[in-house]
């Protein structure tokens, strides 16, 4: 495929006439121009009628693939009732709510928000105003919205995703302070935080799977050791699912590890892109909301977003096989890249869980942030340059993660493995 863009250009010269950097988030630039105008199933297309089989995935947010046959007429019933009131509460916020904690092992209560960065914010200031603290725990390289407490240590080189740590300019330095740094799947490194700041701190952030540096697994004993340390030490542990639930499994990592945190925060996959996203957690806790914690939105709740997270709730609830599919899929990619890699001798390691896959570039094995600083990001712009013109739609950054929808198929997973061995001869050539 030729990846001439001649409309994709020129509405990318358009946008940034009246979009800052043409786009409406940070990382939609990296790779651009991108203009797409179709999206179905496990493919999209762009204005100059390119066709992508798509890893993507608005990143990770559309779990079950473009346009989906029961969120759609779910949207289109919520179009149907009321749009919006601003006042109470419609039926469906309160169905939401209850199928939600029906599938969230740690669930008793849910609030709406609209995005996964309102979600962790609202936990930032329950965890506070619950524990009376004001320091937050979080791990190097994982990323939970753009909330000012926890806008930092998202990368430690400067030509990593973002390219700025603390992640904005405009950030009071005490909110930046007020957070620490641990490092993943290293508990003493924790231990040694609580110690080193006693009864100081409010809560520990952890994304189970940090997927926003690719797909670092965590060991059971780190994962039980949080919940154990946090709970000697009287902080809350709070699992930002935005990714992981509803992706790995019903009820989110948690359901695959089998420890239940105090907070969970949700979003992305929750709706299949449509937006909305969820903050839960047990009845003592979640009632601070009716109390002295302010939670206040126009648009939390809204029946569009609604309606469309519940018909993904439900298609994933009584689709049990979903889970073995996408995963099945999710295997066959990191066993063949990996049979690839070994085969062409190329210095590569493959991770990844469920329907996740990631290929850093470097030698593994990758279990702690301080193994990706030896991934080789010059390697993985090339693979995902020549990937992307072979017609693969790949995360553009280095050190994050793919995504197989419910409309991938084994013969997509075979064009994908075929033009990865060709792009990997390639680049060695
Ligand atoms: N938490 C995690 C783990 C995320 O990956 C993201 C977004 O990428 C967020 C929170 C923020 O979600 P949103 O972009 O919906 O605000």
């Amino acid at each position: 495929m030729e990846l001439d863009r001649p409309l994709g250009h020129a509405i990318d010269e358009a946008a940034r006439r009246v979009l800052p950097g043409g786009v409406n988030s940070a990382t939609r630039q990296v790779g651009a121009p991108y203009a797409f105008t179709a999206a179905d199933g496990a493919y999209v297309s762009d204005a100059d009628g390119h066709r992508y089989l798509d890893y993507h995935a608005a990143f990770g947010a559309v779990l079950l693939g473009h346009n989906h046959p029961a969120v759609r007429q779910a949207v289109l019933t919520a179009l149907d009732g009321v749009d919006l009131m601003g006042l109470g509460v419609t039926p469906i916020e309160v169905e939401l709510a209850e199928l939600a904690c029906e599938l969230i092992p740690s669930a008793e209560m849910m609030i709406t928000t609209m995005s996964g960065s309102e979600a962790t914010v609202q936990a930032v200031r329950l965890a506070r105003a619950v524990t009376g603290r004001s320091l937050l725990v979080k791990f190097q390289g994982c990323y939970h919205g753009w909330g000012d407490a926890l806008a930092r240590n998202v990368i430690s080189k400067p030509e990593s995703a973002y390219g700025r740590d603390p992640l904005s300019a405009g950030l009071l330095d005490s909110a930046v302070d007020a957070t620490l740094i641990a490092e993943f799947n290293d508990l003493d490194s924790v231990r040694a935080l609580f110690e080193s700041h006693p009864e100081q701190i409010a809560a520990v952030f952890l994304e189970p799977i940090p997927h926003n540096v690719g797909a670092l697994v965590p060991t059971q004993e780190f994962v039980e050791g949080l919940r154990e340390l946090t709970r000697q030490q009287g902080a809350l542990l709070v699992f930002d699912e935005v990714i992981t639930g509803f992706r790995h499994a019903l009820g989110g990592y948690q359901q695959v590890c089998g420890v239940q945190p105090d907070l969970t925060a949700f979003g992305k996959a929750m709706a299949n892109g449509f937006p909305t996203a969820g903050l839960a957690g047990p009845r003592e806790l979640m009632e601070r909301f009716a109390a002295d914690v302010l939670l206040a939105g126009t648009f939390n709740g809204h029946p569009v977003a609604a309606h469309a997270a519940i018909a993904t709730m439900r298609h994933l609830r009584d689709n049990p096989d979903f889970y073995l599919r996408t995963h099945r899929l999710g295997q066959r990619l990191r066993d063949g890249l990996g049979e690839i890699t070994a085969e062409l001798d190329v210095d590569a390691t493959v991770s990844g869980f469920g329907g996740v896959f990631v290929l850093y570039f470097g030698t593994g094995p990758v279990s702690g942030y301080r193994d990706l600083m030896r991934n080789d990001h010059a390697a993985y712009a090339a693979f995902h340059r020549r990937m992307t013109g072979k017609g693969f739609l790949m995360l553009p950054m280095a050190l994050k993660r793919n995504h197989v929808s419910g409309a991938h198929t084994d013969a997509d997973i075979d064009l994908t493995l075929e033009a990865a061995r060709d792009v990997l001869k390639e680049m060695r050539a």
